[in-house]
């Protein structure tokens, strides 16, 4: 085979694996095996940079900026859609229908998808140009960004495919894919993003394509603009669509009259919470594309389509009192604790306001009855004020200008939403709860050494700091409430192994505003000790590939800070990784990253070495199997239970001779 034509047969190969795995949620190979075949890819293409093809599985990484994104006009124009939230709109506009083409017609159903729209262009089978709506005849060129969207084929296979057409869809962000991505964000100290629509779209005009790679986008298809269109119906359209390997959600259906629309929508509205991503409502097309030549358009939007939109679910309750949490890096949260209120399937007793400024712009009080909506947000919102409930002696909400813990006064940032607690030394949940950060899973996984008791040892004044709990002993401990001694012991031993734990997550534990798992990585890597990151300036730790002003400001300003710079002190006294050693550096590789193993049964080495292998080689351990868990290392007695479990999730069960190959 000449590397061409290894080039090639890899590439085919990969777009067939991504079109399983992304498109058809079914896939055939491991993710290891993709990650093997990719990397194959990569190092052909380096080796012979002739054969370079932007539209190569190895594009979809990402890493071109765009400092300005293109206008572009769209060959066809995207319209928008006539909305209707009542039968009796349907019934209008069927009636309408019948007038201009003087028969009843068929509907094509589908999901309205709420995210963001796009048009594909598609020239010669292959991916050329993504272009987001714009103002409907003019909208900005994504196309590196868009590229690096899985679902999106980049090269099209099937038959009947026309040489050159526009398709359009939605990219949107699933909800799972939302939610990790949050607890990512707050894991770094950064604030959450609000829904996964303004997300998406959010993300579509980032600068950086390799940052819009790594987060979870889909596209989801469901019109094509073209001449001479292999097909006849919309209806149709979509399954020939799917075949060019597009991903159409199969929730789509044919209806040769309205009351089949309506048992749509009502079947949709009861099970749209059902679905991995969110809907705002469906759209019903006059299927028919004569009909729709036919009724052609208004100046806004085409006559043949209309959306129906679901009503956001919505519970009214009394807000009981407005709290304020102060989170591990002085932020405040206004809360609004509410009368309990079934919503959504679950108990609601609390809604987020934000900040101040939503507070005022809402002019939401205690004791007013509120409306109360949950959309993907985390935590349900507050919408609105039944105003004709509210008593004459309400007083409008003063947003609190002390730390409702230390009394301390709050600080406001210029152009922060938030406002801070500056106390960060004295502040009781500032202390804690950066202490049951250094302690967390992710960072110093302190083992018998929980939440609750780091409260009380900070409560009873044992402790204030993370390196004070280097100097804790059994007998210090022991007189906390319910505290016996075999668990006292637990915690002194806990904490001694910790100090094998490796710089990366000691640094992580830090708690450094900004600085999550993966930034705490890189500088480690860059910089291999805390003494040289500490004394690292702003300039010298923008140039680390990644790191961005706000998380140099971060770090340079902590180090700065003399107390944290005794508390590293202290750490380095009692022992603790604040460099990377030297046989770490040696047999460390990054062929595991990602991935998550749980390891069952007896095997030819100890499990501890195992485990050893598993995270020197980048990949993570943990004790049991979820939906996360990417491969079950199985041994001799394998538990039964974790099988069967492991099994229904469809988890790739291994040998210990399997891994060993792996690495
Ligand atoms: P609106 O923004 O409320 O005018 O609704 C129009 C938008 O709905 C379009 O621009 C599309 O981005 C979006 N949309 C979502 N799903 C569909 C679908 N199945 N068919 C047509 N448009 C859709
Ligand atoms: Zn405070």
């Amino acid at each position: 085979m000449t590397p061409e034509q290894h080039i090639k047969k890899l590439r085919d190969a990969l777009n067939e694996h991504n079109y399983r795995y992304y498109v058809l949620d079914e896939p055939s190979i491991s993710d290891y095996e993709f990650d093997q075949k990719l990397k194959e890819l990569q190092k052909l293409e380096e080796a012979h940079p002739e054969f370079f093809d932007e539209n190569s599985p190895t594009q979809r990484v990402g890493g071109t900026i765009t400092k300005h994104f293109e206008t572009v006009k769209h060959r066809y124009r995207m319209y928008s859609l006539d909305n209707s939230y009542s039968k009796e709109d349907l019934i209008d506009w069927e009636k309408r229908i019948e007038k201009i083409i003087g028969k009843k017609v068929a509907f094509s159903c589908e999901l309205k998808y709420d995210g963001a729209s796009i048009s594909l262009t598609y020239e010669n089978g292959k991916f050329v140009r993504a272009v987001t709506r714009g103002d409907g005849i003019h909208g900005d060129d994504v196309t590196t960004n868009v590229r690096t969207i899985r679902s999106v084929p980049l090269v099209l296979k099937g038959t009947d495919i026309p040489d050159s057409f526009e398709i359009r869809g939605e990219i949107v962000m699933p909800l799972d894919g939302f939610t990790t991505l949050n607890a990512a964000r707050v894991e770094a100290g950064e604030e959450p993003f609000k829904n996964p629509r303004n997300t998406a779209s959010g993300t579509l005009k980032l600068q950086d394509s390799s940052e819009v790679a790594k987060r979870p986008l889909e596209a989801l298809i469901y019109n094509i603009q073209g001449e001479e269109m292999p097909f006849k119906t919309q209806y149709e359209s979509l399954k020939k669509i799917r075949s060019w390997g597009f991903k159409v959600p199969n929730a789509a259906k044919l209806a040769t009259n309205l009351d089949e629309v309506l048992q749509f929508i009502e079947y949709w509205d009861k099970h749209r919470h059902e679905l991995p991503y969110e809907i705002d409502g469906v759209v019903i097309k006059v299927n028919d594309f004569e009909h729709q030549k036919e009724l052609g358009f208004t100046s806004k939007s085409p006559r043949w389509a209309m959306a129906y939109k679901y009503k956001a679910e919505q519970a009214k309750t009394r807000l009981n009192k407005i709290t304020y949490q102060v989170g591990r890096t002085g932020a405040i949260t206004p809360v609004a604790n509410l009368e309990p209120v079934a919503l959504g399937g679950t108990i609601v007793k609390r809604a987020s306001l934000h900040n101040a400024d939503q507070i005022e712009k809402l002019d939401v009080r205690e004791g007013d009855m509120v409306f109360v909506e949950k959309g993907g947000e985390i935590i349900p919102k507050i919408v609105g004020i039944d105003f004709t409930k509210r008593k004459p002696s309400s007083k409008p909400t003063t947003y609190i200008s002390k730390c409702p813990e230390c009394k301390t006064e709050l600080v406001r940032l210029e152009g922060e939403a938030l406002h801070y607690c500056p106390n960060v030394k004295d502040c009781a949940p500032q202390i804690i709860g950066r202490i049951q950060h250094f302690i967390s899973r992710q960072a110093m996984d302190i083992q018998g050494l929980g939440e609750e008791t780091v409260s009380l040892l900070v409560t009873n004044g044992l402790i204030r700091n993370y390196t004070d709990l280097y100097t804790l002993t059994k007998e210090g401990i022991i007189p906390l409430e319910r505290m016996a001694e075999k668990s006292a012991q637990n915690i002194i031993n806990g904490i001694e192994a910790s100090k094998k734990v490796p710089f990366e997550r000691v640094l992580f534990g830090l708690g450094i505003r900004f600085v999550g798992r993966t930034v705490a990585q890189k500088l480690a890597t860059h910089y291999r000790s805390i003494d040289k990151l500490s004394k690292a300036t702003k300039e010298d730790l923008m140039s680390v590939d990644e790191i961005g002003v706000r998380i140099a400001e971060s770090v340079s300003n902590f180090f700065a800070t003399e107390e944290n710079m005794e508390i590293v002190e202290r750490l380095k006294q009692h022992g603790l990784q604040l460099e990377i050693s030297e046989a770490d550096v040696k047999d460390k590789t990054d062929k595991l990253e990602g991935k998550t193993f749980v390891v069952s049964g007896v095997f030819e080495m100890s499990r501890d070495e195992l485990k050893a292998l598993i995270e020197k080689n980048g990949g993570k351990v943990t004790s049991s199997i979820s939906s996360k868990t990417n491969y079950v290392v199985a041994g001799e007695n394998m538990g039964p239970s974790k099988k069967a479990k492991a099994e229904s999730l469809g988890i790739s069960i291994i040998s210990e001779e399997d891994f060993l190959k792996m690495i």
